[in-house]
C-alpha cells in the first residue's frame, strides 16, 4: 500500500481538481482524503495525479518503419494488402517487430498511457506477437484483430465466420480497414459475432472526403451511415461527417476515435471537433499508425487543442480534450452504455479516480496554474514521476 500526500487529484468523471492524499493498494484506489497516511508515504508536493490515458486507436505493429514513405498518399502508404507498410513489414523478422512494439509500449508508459486499442494486423499470429511483446510491461493492450480472408472475395461465409470466431478467442474484438476493401457480408458476420461474444467491433470510416463521396455514389449512404446500419460499435476517424451522420452517431451512442495528428500527417484535413462536442458524441483520441506518429497522447492533445482553436477561431475547453484521453472511455454515468455492448470502458478501462475503482493513474510535476493545461501544454516525458496500472506501480523519474 502507498499513499501519495499533498497532491492535486483530478477526481471523478468531471476531472475535478482537489488537493488531497490518495492511498492505493492491491490494484485499487482505497481512499482519497486529507486524513489518510497509510503504508509507504510519497510526498506529492508540487505534483498532480491524472487518470492514465487510453489511446483510442493505434497500429503498433508498424513501429519498426517510423516515417517511411512520408509524402506518399494514404492509399500508397497503408491500404491493404499492397500498401508500402504491408510490403515493408513482410520483410521484417518477428523478433524485430516484437522489440519495436515493446519500445512503443514503453514510449506510451513514459507519457502516461496504460491502455491502448490496437488495430492488429497479421491474423492470429499478429495478435500473439503483440501479446508476447506486452509481457512484463505494465500496459493493457485492447487488441482488435483481423485476417486477410476478410479481403478475399472467394472466401465462403462459413470460412469468414470460423476465422472471426478463432480470432475472437484470443482478442478483444475485430478492427476492419474500411468499406473500400471489406464487403457488407463480412461486416455483418463480424459485428454479429462480436455482439454475441460481447466484443468490440470497429472500422475506419469517413477518413477523407473521397471515401464518403464514393460510398454515397455506390450505395446511397455515407460510410458512417453504413457503419451504424451494420452496428459497429467503435468508429475510427469520421473526419468528414454529414449533419445526418453526426445525429446518427449521437442517437446510436457510438464511440468515435479522432486521430487529428494522423489526419494532419496525411494531408487529410481537420476533424470537426466542435460539431462533435455540440452533438455530445462519445469521443476518444488516438495516435493511429506509429509509422506516422509517436504514441504520445500529450503531443496529440496539444496539437488537437491548438489546431482546433486556430481553425475555428474559438475557445475550446482543454478539459474536454483531456476527457477524450481519459474518462470518456469509461462511459458516462448519465446513459446506460452497457446495453450498447460497449464493455471496454467498464471491464477494461476504469480510469475514473474514485475510491474503490481500479488504479489507473500517473503522477507528474505540476508547474501550471491550470491542471488541464499542465498535462496538455507543459508536461514533458521527464516530468512524469510514476505510473500505476492495476497492481503495478512504476517510478519513472524520482527527481521532482
Ligand atoms: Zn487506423
Amino acid at each position: 500500500m502507498k499513499t501519495i500526500v499533498n497532491t492535486i487529484i483530478l477526481k471523478g468523471h468531471d476531472l475535478t481538481p482537489i488537493k488531497s492524499n490518495i492511498s492505493i493498494g492491491d490494484g485499487k484506489i482505497i481512499e482519497i482524503s486529507d486524513e489518510v497516511f497509510e503504508g509507504e508515504i510519497i510526498d506529492g508536493t508540487g505534483t498532480m495525479i491524472c487518470p492514465s490515458f487510453l489511446n483510442g486507436h493505434t497500429h503498433i505493429g508498424d513501429s519498426i518503419i517510423k516515417d517511411c514513405g512520408d509524402g506518399k498518399s494514404i492509399e500508397e502508404l497503408v491500404k491493404p494488402p499492397n500498401g508500402l507498410k504491408h510490403l515493408l513489414l513482410s520483410e521484417c523478422s518477428d523478433d524485430k517487430i516484437i522489440s519495436s512494439m515493446k519500445n512503443s509500449m514503453w514510449d506510451m508508459i513514459k507519457t502516461g498511457t496504460t491502455h491502448f486499442i490496437d488495430y492488429r494486423e497479421g491474423s492470429l499470429k499478429g495478435i500473439k506477437l503483440l501479446k508476447k511483446a506486452a509481457i512484463d510491461i505494465p500496459i493493457t493492450p485492447i487488441v482488435l484483430g483481423r485476417d486477410p480472408i476478410f479481403h478475399d472475395s472467394q472466401a465462403t461465409e462459413d470460412d469468414i465466420r470460423k476465422t472471426t470466431l478463432k480470432l475472437l478467442k484470443y482478442c478483444d474484438g475485430i478492427g476492419l480497414s474500411g468499406f473500400s476493401e471489406i464487403s457488407k457480408e463480412v461486416c455483418e458476420i463480424v459485428t454479429e459475432e462480436c455482439i454475441n461474444r460481447n466484443k468490440i467491433s470497429s472500422i475506419h470510416v469517413g477518413e477523407y472526403l473521397k471515401l464518403q463521396k464514393k460510398s454515397l455514389k455506390e450505395t446511397g449512404k455515407t460510410e458512417i451511415e453504413r457503419s451504424i446500419d451494420l452496428n459497429f460499435k467503435l468508429l475510427i476517424h469520421s473526419t468528414y461527417p454529414t449533419n445526418n451522420d453526426l445525429n446518427l452517431i449521437s442517437e446510436n451512442n457510438k464511440f468515435v476515435t479522432l486521430c487529428p495528428r494522423s489526419n494532419g500527417a496525411l494531408n487529410l484535413g481537420i476533424p470537426p471537433l466542435t460539431k462533435f462536442i455540440r452533438e455530445k458524441i462519445n469521443m476518444l483520441i488516438g495516435t493511429d499508425n506509429i509509422m506516422l506518429n509517436s504514441p504520445n497522447l500529450m503531443r496529440e492533445m496539444d496539437y488537437t487543442l491548438k489546431t482546433m482553436r486556430a481553425y475555428y477561431k474559438r475557445y475550446i475547453d482543454p478539459k474536454k480534450i483531456l476527457k477524450m484521453a481519459t474518462v470518456n472511455g469509461c462511459g458516462n454515468s448519465s446513459n446506460n452504455l452497457d446495453k450498447y455492448n460497449l464493455n471496454f470502458y467498464s471491464t477494461i478501462n476504469k480510469a475514473v479516480i474514485e475510491e474503490g475503482n481500479d488504479v489507473q493513474l500517473f503522477i507528474t510535476k505540476l508547474t501550471s496554474k491550470n491542471p488541464y493545461l499542465n498535462v496538455i501544454n507543459r508536461v514533458e516525458t521527464d516530468d512524469v514521476i510514476g505510473i500505476a496500472n492495476k497492481d503495478k506501480f512504476l517510478y519513472l523519474n524520482n527527481e521532482k
